[in-house]
Formats: structure tokens, C-alpha cells, sequence
């Protein structure tokens, strides 16, 4: 009997064990995105790519990969992407020309790294991964970051690489909406410049391990000015993992999400107050809109509870758990 017993607790033990939930939440960007600015052509290419990013990381993390690569493989997909702006199609600064940010995070060592306002890096995510790991420091910019690369054997592409001609028209309608108000500071109701706002990319993964991680790029927002960075490459606003608590991405008016500490006041309210995810992220966009700001984030905790709240019309979204939740979505009813 008693050997009976213990064997079923092997196996009961061996069974929780085997079965550790895993997965990941991606996002391309929260912003104004309504059905009827969307055409069905449109967003079926929307869909088929995050669901192709989705499907790439979450095959790294079945077959026991990190979640680190998991994240690393999906924001590269959607760089590669003209759909988003991140890597190729990113918006335009007012000086015409693409500046980028992005950071990376593992929540297993709290290592993190970060670029921004690179002109020539086709997947910054990818350098960012490098400034972590290789470095010794957590953050580059602009022409430091791109030295370091040369150095870690980068092949620096033309900016024009990352140009395309529907961000430069918005970058033209939102130089004449601020021209029209005399203002050249982004402003909440400037339609323009909200809707060039969508297309951040970001990834969060827990692997089999128990290992989390997070990643963010973007070109930053439509019109910026003179080496304008947003919350994308800054630890603790716009990325952040720990595996005592949660992995978080975030898009949206950067300047609001770093003045929130965005991804890191999340993490605090798990660490803190044993706060559940959903209340925690949920709390933090509150936070975001009293001050004025809009945009989401998308959160994975150590035990694969997911959370994607925005305060925008929609959210390009995408999330694959192991205990079975799975989708894509753009809009704020799906
Ligand atoms: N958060 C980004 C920034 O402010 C923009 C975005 O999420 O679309 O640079």
C-alpha cells in the first residue's frame, strides 16, 4: 500500500512538474485603430504576422527554450515587418529620417540592455540583447551604440533601409496639423500624429524553466524632435522581468510611461502587495491616463497568468499560454 501511495506521488509530482505553465503575450502597438480605418486586407496582414511571430516564439519555448530567445525571435519578426514601427517601417522624425530604440530584459538575472536613437541597426532588439550581454553597461546611444556594434560585428544598414513612404506621408500630415496649431509638441489631440503613434513592438515569455523575459522596440513617435527617446529602451518604464514576480512590454505615449515608471510599477505591485496581474496592470494604465497619457502594455506573471490592458481603440495583441489561452486581436472588442 504504502509503496503504491508513494508511487502516485512520483507520478503526481512528475505530472506538475512536466505540465509548469509556459507561454507568451507579443504586441505591435496601441493606438487609434478603429474597424473602420482598417481595411480587410489590412488587417488580415496584421493578423497572419503577429500570429507568425506568436507561433515562432511560443515552438522555442515547447521544445524547452528560453524565454529569452523566445522573446528575441518575435520582436525580430515584427522588425522585419514594414507593418509596425519598429526595424523596417518605422515612423520618421521631423528630420525625416528613422531613429530607433529598444531594450531587452531577463528576469532570471536582472540583466538588461538597452539603444537608442540608432540610425543603422536592423534589428536593435538584437543589439540590445548584445549591450546586455557583452558590454558592461546597460544603456548605448546614437553613435556609441553603433561603434559598439561595428565592434561586436554588425552590419550597419542605410537609414533609407528603414523608410517607407506611408510613415513618411504621416509624417507629412503631422507636420501640417502641428503647423495649423503652432505647435511643434506633440499634442493629445493631434489624430495625426496618435494614429503614427501604433506599431511599438514587444514580447513577453515565461519558459518551462520558470524564466521570464521581456523586450520592447520602436521607432518612437511620429514628428519627434532632436534626439527625442520615448519609454521603449528604458528599463523599469517601457521593459521589465523579474522572476519573482513578471515580464511587462509597453506601448504608448512614452513620455507618459516613463514618467509612470510604467513596467517597473507593475512589478511592484506583485513584489510589494502580492497584488494579482490583471489589478496590477490595470492600475498602472489608470495611472498613465489620469496624467493624460494613452497606450497599453502586455504582462506574463511566474505563473503564467497574462494580462494586455490599453486605454487606446485597440492594441495589435497576440498571446499563447500552455494551460490553453490563445489568440490574436487588434481592437478593444477583439
Ligand atoms: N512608446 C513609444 C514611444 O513613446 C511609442 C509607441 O509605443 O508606439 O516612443
Amino acid at each position: 500500500m504504502k509503496t503504491i501511495l508513494s508511487l502516485f506521488l512520483v507520478l503526481a509530482l512528475a505530472a506538475s512538474a512536466a505540465e509548469k505553465p509556459f507561454g507568451l503575450v507579443l504586441h505591435g502597438g496601441a493606438g487609434v485603430i478603429e474597424r473602420s480605418s482598417l481595411s480587410a486586407e489590412r488587417e488580415a496582414e496584421y493578423r497572419a504576422k503577429l500570429t507568425e511571430a506568436r507561433d515562432a516564439g511560443y515552438a522555442i519555448l515547447e521544445r524547452g527554450g528560453a524565454a529569452l530567445d523566445a522573446v528575441i525571435a518575435v520582436v525580430t519578426i515584427l522588425e522585419d515587418s514594414p507593418l509596425f514601427n519598429a526595424g523596417k517601417g518605422a515612423v520618421f522624425t521631423a528630420d525625416g529620417t528613422c531613429e530607433l530604440d529598444a531594450s531587452v530584459m531577463d528576469g532570471r538575472t536582472q540583466a538588461a540592455g538597452a539603444v537608442a536613437g540608432v540610425k543603422h541597426i536592423k534589428n536593435p532588439i538584437t543589439l540590445a540583447r548584445s549591450v546586455m550581454e557583452k558590454s558592461g553597461h546597460v544603456m548605448l546611444i546614437g553613435d556609441g551604440a553603433e561603434r559598439f556594434a561595428q565592434q561586436e560585428g554588425f552590419t550597419l544598414v542605410p537609414n533609407e533601409y528603414f523608410q517607407t513612404e506611408h510613415r513618411r506621408q504621416q509624417l507629412e500630415r503631422a507636420k501640417k496639423n502641428a503647423a495649423a496649431k503652432k505647435t511643434a509638441v506633440l499634442d493629445r489631440e493631434d489624430h495625426a500624429t496618435r494614429i503614427a503613434r501604433y506599431g511599438t513592438v514587444g514580447c513577453v515569455a515565461l519558459d518551462r524553466q520558470g524564466n521570464l523575459a521581456a523586450g520592447t522596440s520602436t521607432g518612437g513617435m511620429s514628428n519627434k524632435r532632436f534626439g527625442r527617446v520615448g519609454d521603449a529602451p528604458i528599463i523599469g518604464a517601457g521593459t521589465y522581468a523579474h522572476n519573482a514576480t513578471c515580464a511587462v512590454s509597453a506601448t504608448g505615449w512614452g513620455e507618459f510611461f516613463i514618467r509612470v515608471g510604467v513596467a517597473r510599477d507593475i512589478a511592484a505591485q506583485l513584489e510589494y502587495r502580492g497584488t494579482p496581474l490583471k489589478t496590477a496592470a490595470a492600475t498602472t494604465i489608470a495611472k498613465v491616463g489620469a496624467l493624460g497619457g494613452d497606450g497599453g502594455v502586455i504582462c506574463i506573471d511566474k505563473d503564467g497568468n497574462i494580462a494586455l490592458p490599453f486605454n487606446t481603440a485597440g492594441m495589435y495583441r497576440g498571446y499563447r499560454v500552455s494551460t490553453g489561452a490563445v489568440g490574436v486581436e487588434i481592437f478593444g472588442d477583439k
